[in-house]
């Protein structure tokens, strides 16, 4: 049984940028304004991330890592209007059947926190201690007790990568978030809390982007494209939600050239959309794909219809 239990979990969280993913999404969840991740070794030696958020309650501590506990929905109509990253139960449990996992929270209504430790699961240590109103999740040693996993593992430098990409990602879908990541000891980015999503693009990408909005039927689209020309890149999202869509992408690529940066912001009645409940999958259906497109293909014109109002 032990076993099945660590490779299901190993299902969930398959390497480090999962994790990092989970950890990340549970820091924004509790209304973090500041949320830093440092890693080492692309995370397969060590993740934490911290935050600033609501903390955990003390009687909360053990459950957090109980398999499909959740302080996120209430009841299943919930599930139609889910707001949180999270709600499924899984993320923390799974962590910690596969790794050496420590978290420390303080409730904001307390004045201590406690610092519980984790092995296999199971709560070794559990302690007060004195620490800012918020939580730092750590994980070492991710896959220790899971050796297929681990030898399936990227080079350091891959997982690392990801783990950047990611963080990218939220960077730019909380612009008023602030947002450190460090690995390996070095800074790889410092974000301060952004005016305006503008303001995070620029800072994220050093340069300065062209911003263009159009929107029809409830369908509207804010693009950014980079002025000067690199290796292209293209972010979208999707309800402020980092999603996937290889079709959308391309034609994007298509539309903006393919050595720009650009970042597409697309928001439409969630029923437009449909949201793979699949924690991992981030590949989304729009509907309304087409109506998108046009929207899209109008902002490249020669005559924008965002200068006619
Ligand atoms: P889910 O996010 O799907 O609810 P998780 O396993 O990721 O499940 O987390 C379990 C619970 O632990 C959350 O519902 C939340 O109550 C609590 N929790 C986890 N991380 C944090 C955090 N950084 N700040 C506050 N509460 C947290
Ligand atoms: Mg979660």
């Amino acid at each position: 049984l032990e076993v099945i239990q660590k490779i299901s979990a190993g299902e969930v969280i398959e390497s480090p940028v999962d994790c990092v993913k989970e950890l990340v999404e549970n820091s924004l969840d509790a209304k973090s304004s500041r949320v830093d991740v440092e890693i080492i070794k692309g995370g397969k030696r060590y993740i934490s991330v911290r935050d600033n958020g609501t903390g955990i309650h003390r009687d909360d501590m053990e459950k957090v890592i109980q398999r499909w506990s959740t302080s996120k929905i209430k009841d299943v109509s919930d599930l139609l209007s889910i707001t949180s990253f999270g709600f499924r139960g899984e993320a923390l449990y799974a962590i910690a059947m596969v790794s050496r996992l420590v978290i420390k929270s303080r409730f904001f209504q307390d004045q201590l926190g406690i610092k519980m430790r984790v092995e296999d699961g199971k709560v070794l240590e559990k302690q007060e201690i004195g620490m800012q109103i918020g939580t730092c999740v750590e994980v070492y040693d991710l896959f220790y007790n899971l050796p297929v996993r681990l030898r399936f593992l990227k080079k350091e430098d891959t997982e690392r990568n990801r783990i950047i990409k990611l963080m990218k990602e939220y960077a730019l879908s909380k612009w008023d978030v602030h947002f450190t990541l460090t690995s390996n000891g070095r800074k790889v980015f410092d974000l301060y809390p952004c005016q305006d999503v503008k303001e995070r693009i620029q800072l994220l990408f050093g340069q300065k982007f062209e911003e263009r909005k159009n929107s029809k039927n409830g369908v509207s689209v804010s693009l950014y494209t980079s002025l000067e020309n690199t290796r292209g890149e293209v972010y979208l999202f999707v309800n402020s939600r980092p999603v996937q869509n290889r079709n959308l992408l391309e034609y994007i690529r298509k539309t903006v050239g393919y050595k720009k940066v650009c970042v597409c912001y697309i928001d439409l009645p969630p029923y437009m959309v449909d949201v793979n409940v699949h924690p991992k999958k981030r590949e989304v259906k729009i509907y309304k794909e087409n109506l998108v497109k046009e929207l899209i293909r109008e902002l490249f014109k020669k005559t924008p219809p965002y200068f006619n109002f």
